[in-house]
């Protein structure tokens, strides 16, 4: 079982190389944005609060976030897969400490954190660029904004939490894709994690 946490401020490239790690490590993807979107696509009444949260930049509620990761883990968590790789949980050291809790009652835990470091400029570039192909809403100067202020106060103190765990994986996000998604595979064996 390998259960990885796929971390790094908005932009930093988590979703891609997540499909790498699921693609070589058979592992079942999380991603909690995807999972809010779809619930905004679908119009559902969870879509209509994220919404409101998302838009502005802003957190959903951890009491909420977390019910909803917690029942999505139990009710779509694919039984063949490896482990699973979240994507965008934990975002708050509350989420992180249901994750950890979530995990042991199903004798499992985080078994790494991989943490894509980028420059503030990069990640900005990239969300304008991807608010121009994809039109996210949240994709645009003044949430982009909004959502590093969020990122800085309360998902990046997560680093040091599993730092201190011996989990965290600090990992060079600038560059190309495939480079990247090279450093970590290599520390993941570094430490025994092999595909
Ligand atoms: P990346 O570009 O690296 O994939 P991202 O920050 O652009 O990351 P998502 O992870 O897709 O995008 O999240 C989009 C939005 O969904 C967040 O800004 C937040 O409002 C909401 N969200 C997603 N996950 C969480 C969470 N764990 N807790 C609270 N809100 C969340
Ligand atoms: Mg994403």
């Amino acid at each position: 079982m390998l259960n990885i946490v796929i971390f790094g401020a908005p932009g930093s490239g988590k979703g891609t190389q997540s499909e790498r790690l699921i693609r070589d490590y058979g592992l079942h993807h999380i991603s909690t944005g995807e999972l809010l979107r779809d619930h905004i696509a679908r119009g559902t009444e969870l879509g209509k609060i994220a919404d409101s949260f998302i838009s502005k930049g802003q957190l959903i509620p951890d009491d909420l976030m977390i019910r909803v990761l917690a029942h999505h883990l139990e009710n779509n968590s694919d039984k063949t897969a490896a482990g699973v790789i979240f994507d965008g949980f934990p975002r708050t050291i509350p989420q992180a400490e249901a994750l950890g809790k979530l995990l042991k009652e199903h004798n499992t835990d985080v078994h790494a954190v991989v943490g894509l470091e980028v420059d503030e400029d990069e990640l900005i570039r990239r969300m304008i660029e991807r608010g121009r192909q994809s039109g996210r809403s949240d994709d645009n100067p003044e949430t982009i904004k909004k959502r590093l202020d969020v990122y800085h106060n309360s998902t990046s103190p997560l680093r040091d939490y599993y730092k201190e765990q011996g989990k965290y994986h600090a990992i060079d996000g600038k560059g190309d894709v495939e480079s990247i998604y090279n450093s970590i595979r290599d520390s993941l064996a570094r430490n025994g994690f092999e595909n």
